[in-house]
């Protein structure tokens, strides 16, 4: 029989892993709800036409990424490749604008790309997201741009760098695109042959482009920010003037394009030196077009996605996750020992201390062995003269030291014990 695996680009987070990812997605949620921004859990799979509308029918992601299948009654499904559409869609179907305030949402979960899997990033991959629905102001983009700051500050991220640019709204874009699309017409023939065949649609793409051939050509290419419409170039002082103000490093890079159709002005990313090309640890940016064009109220709205490999990869595995080693391991010899530590097993586990037990009848000797395998700091031995004296034999495994302490108040010094002990274990 052949053996069972995962899909290749999508993998097991296993363990250790794991209890990392919880404790960043813990952290993110402690910084964002801090930003008072509220948690929205939307599904992974959405109609294929939420993302084509909203996305943009020449991206990378619509054309070629997305995975779209028919459901058994031929209705067209995908299954999410990121998180703004699907949000304001749920914000669109629930009513979620907040009467004169923004709307500040974030998420965190699985999204879906047909790529080639690539370090930091699988067909499956995983980010922290947030979207604040309802204003313009140019506050709400620093603060996204803040807030993400603070979480790769908590985290002991050192080294990350904020890009910024504009790519201006429905007015001013389409005269760049034409400057910009006039540029490259010339360089046609130098082109790949993706900007090549979307060139005319979309030329902004060609920006974003990550083939050398096109990154040579678009290095000269005119900046967008030369060409902003009076609105949209005072939008992007303010946004620069709050970054000052707030003393936050960035620099201006007017290539700076989203791969997404319905960014408009403000556009960042946040990098980290040692992710290499790809070295967005998270991006976004504004987007006051997409809500009134799937359907709502003209509504301004800005926000971003971090990706949570990316961070990891960018921490190379020096987290300090909290310690998942057990306090207190029970080794009971005999039926009636047995029978005790189940209940004092559910005593401690009451009192919320860490512990575990034998499941499987082994020698007091293997189960010690166990014990110090599982890193338990206190073993608490429960043999025949245990259970007669009514006591529990417990064993510090740090100091080799033993006590008798009486049955009934086990539980109450191993809880003052650990309490002792103020610090939290960190695994290095
Ligand atoms: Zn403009
Ligand atoms: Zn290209």
């Amino acid at each position: 029989m052949n053996t069972l695996k995962a899909v290749r680009g999508a993998r097991d987070i296993l363990l250790e892993e794991a209890e990392d990812w919880s404790y960043i997605e813990g952290l993110a949620r402690r910084v964002l709800q801090n930003y008072h921004y509220r948690e929205i859990r939307t599904p992974i799979f959405e109609e294929t036409d939420l993302f084509v509308r909203s996305i943009g029918e020449t991206s990378d992601i619509v054309t070629k990424q997305m995975y779209t299948f028919l459901d058994r009654k031929g209705r067209s499904i995908t299954l999410r490749p990121e998180g703004t559409a699907p949000v304001v869609r749920a914000y669109l179907e629930h009513n979620l604008q907040r009467e004169g305030s923004t709307t500040k949402l974030f998420y965190i979960g699985p999204f879906f790309r047909s790529e080639r899997p690539q370090a930091g990033r699988g067909r499956q991959f995983h980010q922290i997201g947030a979207e604040a629905i309802g204003s313009s102001d140019p506050a709400l983009d620093v603060e996204c741009i803040s807030v993400l700051l603070h979480l790769f500050r908590e985290l002991e991220l050192a080294g990350v760098k904020v890009r910024l640019n504009s790519v201006g709204c429905k007015g001013c874009q389409p005269k760049y695109k034409e400057v910009l699309l006039q540029y490259l017409r010339s360089k046609l023939t130098s082109l790949c042959s993706d900007c090549r065949a979307r060139l005319e649609r979309n030329p902004l793409r060609a920006l974003d482009c990550k083939k050398e051939e096109c990154r040579s050509i678009t290095h000269d290419a005119p900046a967008l920010t030369g060409h902003l419409c009076h609105s949209c170039s005072e939008h992007f002082g303010e946004v620069q003037a709050h970054l000052d103000n707030l003393k936050i490093p960035y620099s201006l890079d007017p290539h700076l394009v989203r791969g997404l159709d319905y960014y408009t002005r403000t556009a960042f990313e946040v990098t980290h030196p040692d992710l290499g090309a790809q070295n967005a640890l998270a991006a976004g940016g504004r987007f006051d077009e997409l809500i009134a064009q799937m359907g709502g109220n003209p509504t301004p709205a800005v926000g971003f996605a971090a990706g949570l490999e990316r961070i990891i990869l960018a921490k190379g595995g020096k987290l300090t996750t909290p310690s998942q080693e057990l306090i207190i391991y029970l080794a009971p010899a005999g039926e009636k020992a047995h029978r005790q530590a189940v209940k004092l097993l559910h005593q401690l586990r009451s009192r919320g201390i860490r512990s575990e037990m034998d499941y499987e009848e082994r020698s007091l000797k293997s189960q010690l062995r166990l014990a110090n395998r599982l890193k338990a700091k206190y073993v608490a031995i429960i043999g025949e003269k245990e259970v007669r004296k009514k006591i529990v034999s417990v064993k510090d495994m740090t100091c080799g030291g033993q006590e008798e302490i009486a049955l009934n108040d086990v539980v109450g010094v191993v809880a003052q014990k650990e309490a002792s002990v103020c610090q939290i274990p960190h695994r290095s």
